[in-house]
């Protein structure tokens, strides 16, 4: 079956969905996206994923083409077009199309809709079991990390350095401090047992998956703090693990080539990934 897109209000085939180079998202990056599991045919947490797509586009002064139930009609039409069972919708809203200049086009410019689906095994992701191996890299980001933004230039060249490390992801350090992975949120659990964060500012995307994990972990019981994490801590920690639409909760057993604790998938990485899973489910 060929794969089916969206694109501006039709479904096409893939091979047929065609964006113009004057589109500001090509020459700008002047646009925002976001990403959504699929678990047994089913969104996961979409509602929070529209809320932060609403807010990214009113930070950058683009109106949101679609209502919150529109958005779910076609994200619901694009999974069953595409018979996806499990893996990722990508949804990508631009500025439109205008002759290249750096202010807002004059007029009322459309915005370009894109959206496709990903197959991605999550359920049987085998990278759970062993646990993930991760590297620190230099935070090379601009200032409203908060905004999802399409202009992942620095994430790219960051995820690259795992890549060629060979580990799974690249937790960013800004002056000292740990401020995200490369596209996840990053968590540790302290030698006495507290799961810490860092909190939500204009210095890191504020993740869906995070969200959750954070409840999830109050309603089980867990200490909880949300502080800035040094990325000394790193080496301390009992735990560590990320966080993200497409990993849900990733334990991390190695950093930088030191173990983290004893080298496995620690318990409160394992509970919350299977709290998630119930959660994910749930929905
Ligand atoms: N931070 C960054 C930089 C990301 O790209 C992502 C993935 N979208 C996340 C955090 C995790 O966010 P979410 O849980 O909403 O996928």
């Amino acid at each position: 079956m060929s794969r089916t897109v969206y694109l501006n209000g039709a479904f096409l085939p893939l091979e047929e969905a065609r964006v113009p180079v004057m589109d500001r998202g090509f020459l700008f990056a002047d646009g925002i996206y976001e990403v959504a599991a699929v678990l047994d045919g089913t969104l996961v947490d979409n509602a929070a994923h529209l809320a932060r797509l609403d807010r990214s586009l009113s930070e950058i002064g683009i109106r949101n083409p679609h209502t919150e139930a529109e958005w779910t009609r076609l994200e619901t039409e694009l999974v069953a077009r595409n018979g996806l069972t499990e893996g990722l919708v990508y949804m990508q809203v631009t500025r439109g199309v205008a002759e290249r200049d750096f202010g807002f086009p004059k007029g009322d410019v459309a915005p370009t809709v894109a959206m496709f689906t990903q197959e991605k095994s999550i359920t049987g992701n085998a990278m759970a079991e062993t646990g993930a191996k991760a590297i620190t890299v230099p935070d090379l980001r601009w200032k409203r990390r908060d905004i999802k933004s399409v202009a992942l230039l620095a994430q790219v060249l960051a995820k690259q350095q795992a890549v060629e490390a060979g580990v799974a992801e690249a937790f960013m350090v800004e002056d000292g401090l740990v401020t995200e992975g490369s596209s996840s949120t990053v968590f540790i659990v302290t030698k006495a047992g507290t799961l810490v964060t860092r909190p939500l500012s204009t210095a890191l995307l504020p993740g869906i998956t995070r969200k959750a994990i954070l409840a999830l972990a109050a309603e089980t019981g867990i200490a909880v703090e949300e502080r800035l994490i040094n990325a000394k801590e790193l080496g301390e920690a009992a735990e560590a693990f990320y966080t993200s639409a497409s990993a849900f909760v990733m334990p991390v057993v190695e950093i930088d080539g030191q173990p983290v604790g004893n080298g496995r998938p620690g318990p409160v990485a394992t509970r919350l990934r299977a709290l998630y899973f119930d959660f994910a489910r749930a929905a």
